[in-house]
């Protein structure tokens, strides 16, 4: 697979991921009825005071993709252990900015020194999103063997999440991103692939159902209330496939749409931002974005690296 005039795609959807997210991130938790009476449309990053963030600064899912991301860089392949310790680093910091429960109880065992094999919270609350709306770096790092993505998918999962939804959730988004990263995302075939290749779960059903919606031409308040856009991992990924399909060409679209759903507004603007960056390209992001998302130049960087990990291999 030749993947050498790929590397906008391969900074899109990590720069599209994090755009996402603090496109969300003032939105986050507010029901989409009370966002468009607020606000109308969501055209720009807003400050979030009582967060203490400004605009264009993001939450938990882009800082836990960036743990993937320096992870798979320093290391040069999708290490779980290597990557737990990025977590731990990062929960050190205090800058948490919105973890999630299955998340936070996950790192309190790693810190007690339970293996990442087995630091992941388990039961029905541990199906939320949050391997899901992390997972890019991991899909940009192994979108040439799809066998592998699938086992490293569930591998730095289960170290949060041990989950079979929460894993399906993430494999399906990771799917997604590295078939439009390499190239060969066709949208009207990307919800049968991506069952194809998760298999039979709530996520996948529900993805079935967006598509019914978008064959119907559902409207994108009534198909995104239906779908959900909580932390449940099953709404977040359906949403966000919704979104993305809706208008697969037009970035600045399927972000707003995935944002204006609201409650969790972040992580749908996130895994709908990185699919869809991954599939248009860093350059249809729009600049006014680009340049104010917070940390855009490590962020580039850090999909910089993982592109040249795999240019290397087909050079
Ligand atoms: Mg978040």
């Amino acid at each position: 697979m030749d993947i050498s005039g790929r590397k906008s795609h391969f900074l899109g959807a990590l720069i599209g991921l994090a755009v996402g997210d603090a496109l969300g991130m003032p939105v986050e938790g507010m029901r989409a009825s009370q966002i468009r009476r607020t606000f109308g449309r969501v055209r720009d990053f807003m400050d979030a005071p009582w967060r203490r963030l400004k605009a264009g600064q993001w939450t938990d899912d882009t800082k836990m993709m960036l743990c993937h991301a320096r992870s798979i860089v320093r290391r040069g392949y999708v290490d779980p252990d290597d990557t737990a310790r990025e977590f731990v680093e990062w929960f050190r910091s205090g800058d948490w900015r919105g973890i999630g429960n299955s998340t936070y109880e996950s790192i309190k065992r790693l810190l007690a020194g339970v293996q990442p094999s087995e630091s992941g919270a388990r039961g029905e609350f541990a199906a939320g999103n949050g391997v899901a709306m992390r997972i890019a770096p991991v899909a940009l790092a192994d979108c040439d063997d799809l066998e592998r993505l699938r086992e490293d998918c569930r591998r730095v999962g289960v170290i949060t999440h041990r989950n079979p939804e929460a894993i399906a959730g993430a494999t399906a988004v990771a799917f997604a991103v590295a078939k439009a990263a390499r190239g060969d995302l066709d949208p009207t075939l990307l919800v049968e692939e991506t069952v194809d290749y998760v298999g039979e779960c709530e996520v996948t059903r529900r993805l079935r159902m967006a598509k019914a919606f978008l064959e119907g031409r559902m409207e994108v308040e009534e198909a995104l209330a239906r779908l959900g856009t909580g932390g449940y991992v099953v709404e977040t990924v359906a949403s966000a496939f919704f979104c993305f399909l809706r208008s697969p060409l037009d970035f600045e679209e399927t972000v707003t749409r995935a944002v204006e759903g609201g409650v969790d507004a972040d992580t749908t603007g996130a895994i709908a931002g990185a699919i869809s960056g991954a599939f248009n390209g860093l350059e249809a992001i729009p600049e006014r974005w680009r340049r104010a998302v917070e940390g855009a130049a490590e962020i580039l960087e850090l999909a910089e690296g993982i592109f040249r990990l795999k240019a290397r291999g087909v050079s």
